[in-house]
Parts: structure tokens; sequence; C-alpha cells
């Protein structure tokens, strides 16, 4: 498999440290609010990127971390009249909720900051002692340009970097392009004992001790969202390669912003739409469609009609899948018609050309196309017309569900959600049509075509499709 390395800025093949095996971390959300769809997409990109390396037989351990200690939260306590830790536990749970609802798996390890605490201070300790950190009244900051390859990330030079540096004149820092490592504790705010008195830890510092604690040293892939490469992930790196003197990650990607109207969506310009009021209008399964017909580089623009595109593409592959468990139950009895066989056989060039696809550089938007066109074929030869066995229908749906599942397109399956009632009307519409009561028969029908439950007559029996 290739992959975009932002680090060297250039397609890599994919080699692990270990072989089977893949180390990856993702920085995962800052828990004071609801997601918004923008920080969906790293959520939902590198679940794929999980899935199709397992899909590959890696034995992949997955760590995303949980910032609970932060600057919004507290502020967020205060205005709410409760504490960081309620905060930070109650978005937690919403994060959750949105994680199911987009078909997102739980990582392997999802450890929280105020859960390192202890190991947090060790590796600022070594910092200090290795020169490269120094505490001023009770922070410490770490001396970004004593570290030779500040900047190898983002790619700009130091001085682009240091011009763009904010310089406060009341600093206590050495240098506006160090930052914090530890910050002393102000009244009333989460704190914790440190050897520069009680305190709390700075952000980029959480991630450098959690990926090393739960993943190594040095990992395979490390990712996010773009907005990350400076001066997060830059300052990863410099405090994880001082403190452990080797190189820290293997692989760097990133995935592109959304946006709204040109503008990319963000808390900060408050042009952001919820995961929850996106699903609320367009389903969770529109959202992880929507972000899965783009390749996760590139921009992506946020709008109802790409939504509603989204929702119907999926439509139809619902669809297609009810119709191969229709014929899987009802299809005729027997092996495989020596035609089907050569079929089914055949199908094997879309799992060739998923993997193409997907290797190179985890492209989602061409592995979605792969899969229509292979429902395309599918639906010709699984369809009354062709009155197929209940064999090829099943070997034709075990390769649709291999693919979409390495997507992890939430697929309803076809007797799902037909409930004792609807199925109880059918059979009433049945019996009216044997008794020759066509009117009954067709106001039945009507009746329940209302509702958006549509029932196809074949030669096999009743197919029940269900609009949504
Ligand atoms: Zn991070």
């Amino acid at each position: 498999m290739k992959i975009f390395n932002s680090l060297s800025m250039r397609k890599e093949e994919f080699v692990p440290i270990e072989a089977g095996k893949v180390r990856m971390y993702a920085c995962g959300p800052t828990v004071y609010n609801l997601i918004h769809v923008g920080n969906a997409r790293p959520i939902i990109v590198f679940d794929v990127l999980r899935r199709y390396l397992e899909y590959l037989g890696y034995a992949v351990t997955f760590v995303q971390n949980f910032t609970d200690v932060d600057d919004r939260i507290i502020k967020r306590a205060n205005e709410e009249g409760s504490s960081a830790k309620a905060v930070s536990e109650k978005y937690i749970g919403e994060y959750f909720t949105d994680c199911r609802g987009l078909g997102v798996r739980a990582a392997t390890i999802h450890p929280r900051a105020t859960e390192n605490i202890g190991q947090i201070v060790e590796m600022v300790g070594d910092l200090i002692e290795k020169g490269c950190a120094y505490e001023a009244e009770g922070d410490v900051y770490y001396r970004a340009l004593r570290f030779q390859d500040y900047g190898k990330l983002s790619h700009q030079p130091l001085d682009e970097l240091q011009a763009g540096a904010r310089v406060n004149v009341a600093d206590i820092k050495e240098s506006p392009m160090d930052f914090a490592l530890w910050k002393a504790a102000k009244p009333g705010e989460p704190a914790w004992d440190s050897p520069w008195g009680k305190g709390r830890p700075g952000w980029h510092i959480e991630c450098s001790v959690m990926s090393s604690r739960y993943l190594g040293k040095t990992i395979d892939i490390h990712c996010g969202g773009q907005d990350l490469i400076f001066p997060h992930h830059e300052n990863e790196i410099a405090q994880s390669e001082a403190a452990n003197g080797c190189k820290f990650v293997n692989y760097w990607m990133h995935n592109g912003f959304i946006s709204v109207d040109s503008r990319k969506m963000s808390k900060s310009l408050n042009n952001f739409f919820t995961v929850r009021e996106a699903a609320e209008a367009y389903g969770y399964d529109a959202i992880r469609m929507f972000i899965l017909m783009s390749h996760y580089r590139s921009p992506l623009n946020y709008s109802s009609e790409i939504l509603i595109q989204a929702k119907n593409a999926l439509e139809r592959l619902s669809t297609a899948r009810a119709n191969l468990d229709f014929f899987a139950q009802n299809g005729a009895d027997g092996a495989m018609t020596a035609a089907e066989r050569a079929f089914a056989g055949s199908l094997s060039k879309y799992r060739t050309r998923f993997c193409e696809v997907m290797d190179d550089d985890l492209n989602t938007a061409d592995a979605v196309s792969v899969v229509f066109e292979l429902v395309r074929e599918i639906n010709a030869a699984v369809s009354p017309a062709a009155d197929p066995t209940k064999a090829l229908a099943a070997a034709c749906a075990a390769v649709f569900d291999e693919l979409s599942d390495v997507l992890g397109l939430p697929l309803k399956k076809a007797d799902e959600g037909i409930d004792a009632e609807i199925e109880a009307r059918v059979q009433a519409r049945q019996a009216a049509r044997k008794a020759k009561n066509f009117a009954e028969a067709d106001r039945i029908r009507d009746e329940l075509r209302a509702r958006g439950i549509i029932l196809e007559d074949t030669p096999r029996g009743v197919k029940i499709v269900r609009e949504r």
C-alpha cells in the first residue's frame, strides 16, 4: 500500500516496523462540545484506514486520545457551574454516540490526558534534564529552536515560523517560539502536583506521552486533520524525538478541510454543523458516505445538495443489498449453473480493483465507484428476469459485503425493520390475490406504498422494498 507521507510530501510504500503489525495513533477530540462535520472527517477516514489495514491482514493497534483537560473545558465547566471532569465525561459519552451512528469502531485504546499525568510529569522532567525545556514561574516551556529539525513536518523555514510567532511583551518565555509543556495552576482550575508546583499539562505533551506509552517510541502511522500539522504535530515531534532519541513517526497522514461556502468549517468561524444536527437532517450513514465519496486529502465542500446525493447513493446500495437477500432466500434451489459460476468467478476483478485504488493512498472515492460498478453488474445478474439460484445471490452478497465492510458502509439488510405488522399486511394481500379479490390486494399495496413500502411481485414471490 502507498501512503502520502506529509513528512516527505510524497507517496511512499507502507512498510511497518514489525511485519504483520501496525501501530497507529490519531489525535482525538477536546471534549467540551459536540463534534462537527469537519471533525467527523478524520474520524471516518482513519476508521477506514484501520479497517483496510486489517483487511490486508495486519494486526492493528489503534490509539486515540481524549483531551480532557483544557481551557475550553474549564471555561464550559465554569459556565455550567459543573466540573471539568463532568464536562469531559458528558462529551466523551456524546462522542461515542456519534461514532456509533457513523459506524466508527472504538479505538483499541482511548487514553485520557488526566489518566497520564504521572507519565507526562516524567517526560517534562526528562526534557528539562536534557536541556530542551526550562521552568519559568511554575510553567515549563520547550526550547523549540534548540530542536534541530523544528519545522520539518510543516516544511516551513525557521525564520518564517519565527516571523509568524506572536510576541507578547509580558512573556516569560525565552523565545516566542517556545511552547508550554506544563502550566502553573490558576485559582479554581484542576491541578496536579509536580516538581514545578501545582499545575496541568499543555496540550502537545499528552500525545507524545500516550503515543510512546501505548505504542512504543517509534510508531508506524500518526494521523489527524491538516490543521494539526503546525504547531501540534511539529511540537509532538520535537518533544518525542528529543526525549526518546529516535524517530517518532514513520508515516504522517493528514486529511483536508471541509468547507462551507469556500470557508473552512470551524468552531471559531461559527460556520459549523454538528454531526448530531446533520444526522437528524440526512442520517448518520449519509455523512459517512459524503466523506468517503471524496479522497481524504482533497478539500470537501459541505452542502445540503451533496448530503442528499450521498443519501441517495447509499439508498441505491441498500436496495441492491436487499435484492440479494431476497434471492438468497427465494431464488432457485440447487447449485449454480455454469454461466452463474463463471459470473460469480468474474466478480473477483472488483476485489482486485478495489484493492488497487485503496492501495493508492486510500482512495475511497474510487473505491466507492468500484462498489457501484459491482452493484450494476449484480443487479442485472440477480434479477427476476434472470431467475438466479440462491447460491448465486449468496455468492454476490459475499463479495458485496466484503468490500462494503471495508468502507464500513451501513447498509440495511432486507429483513431488518420489516416488522410483524407489515409482514401481516403482505400476507393479507397474498390471501386476497389468491381469492382473486384484486381490488383488496391493490388497496393493501397502495396503503403500504403510502408508507414508503413497495411490493414487487416476482416469479419467486413478493419482494419488499423500503423507501427511506
Ligand atoms: Zn495530538
